[in-house]
């Protein structure tokens, strides 16, 4: 099957490659499903880190194409070297493999470019805006931040993403906010807050909200470049 162009840039620059063997899935909700795997030596080379993601190759239905994707590691296991990769579904076709996989299923994936690690002095306060995409790697930063206060602001398409799991403490305030205009709410509420400088800001969106937040946080908010980490995880 053919990686295409995405597949010469990623050997270009040096990504590795490991082959995923499906072990389990769970259906978490109706449009939200846990796929545990094998990792075929990824954890070995790769440590374990706050929102660690992979470069999947997700075949398509009655073609040889594959299409390149970004999904997060959950649940990592060095010592029995198995992950797991919480989908969000939707129209696609990492959301239509993710409905059909079953136990035994391969699935080629590649590290290139996931290396976040959380500010070496602790900020006063994280602030995280993300959505139910992103949910599994705002989960991995909620367990790696500690005692450091945080608010985070979730997005919503489906009732039941709010029955998402959240790996939240008491020092830490979610608030689940419905997706309508594309965002608007998420984007009105980065305006509204207030925030001090010494924050760091954490956000993954569709693109256009993200940017949208991140402007916000830069000339509102006085956030330098250095206290804001953002990605766009799908448009
Ligand atoms: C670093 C990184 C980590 C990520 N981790 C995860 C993860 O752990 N779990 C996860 O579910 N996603 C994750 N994503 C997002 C995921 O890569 C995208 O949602 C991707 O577009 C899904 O591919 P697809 O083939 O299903 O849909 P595509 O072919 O890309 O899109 C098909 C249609 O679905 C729409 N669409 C795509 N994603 C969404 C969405 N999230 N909500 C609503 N509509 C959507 C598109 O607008 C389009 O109309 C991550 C992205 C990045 C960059």
């Amino acid at each position: 099957m053919g990686k295409g162009f995405n597949g010469l840039i990623c050997k270009a620059w040096g990504g590795s490659d490991y082959r995923l063997t499906v072990t389990s899935t769970e259906q978490v909700t109706e449009t939200f499903v846990r796929i545990g795997f094998s990792a075929g030596g990824l954890l070995a080379d790769h440590p374990v880190h706050p929102t660690q993601w992979v470069r999947l190759w997700i075949p398509e239905v009655g073609s040889d194409k594959l299409h390149h994707r970004g999904f997060t590691l959950v649940a990592q296991n060095p010592v029995d070297d198995t992950v797991a990769i919480d989908f969000a579904l939707h129209d696609g076709p990492a959301a239509d493999w993710a409905r059909a996989a079953k136990p035994g299923d391969l699935l080629d994936a590649t590290v290139l470019g996931s290396d976040f690690q959380l500010p070496e002095q602790a900020p006063a306060e994280y602030v995280i805006f993300g959505d139910t995409a992103s949910l599994p790697a705002i989960n991995t930063l909620l367990d790696a931040i500690g005692d450091t206060p945080a608010r985070v602001w979730l997005e919503w398409q489906h009732e039941s993403d709010q029955t998402i799991p959240v790996n939240n403490k008491p020092h830490h305030q979610v608030t689940w906010l419905q997706r309508v205009d594309d965002g608007r709410l998420l984007r009105e509420t980065a305006q509204e807050i207030t925030c001090d400088t010494d924050i760091f800001a954490w956000v993954a969106c569709c693109g256009h909200t993200t940017r949208s937040i991140v402007k916000t946080l830069r000339t509102q908010h006085a956030l330098p470049k250095t206290a804001i980490k953002a990605q766009a995880y799908w448009k």
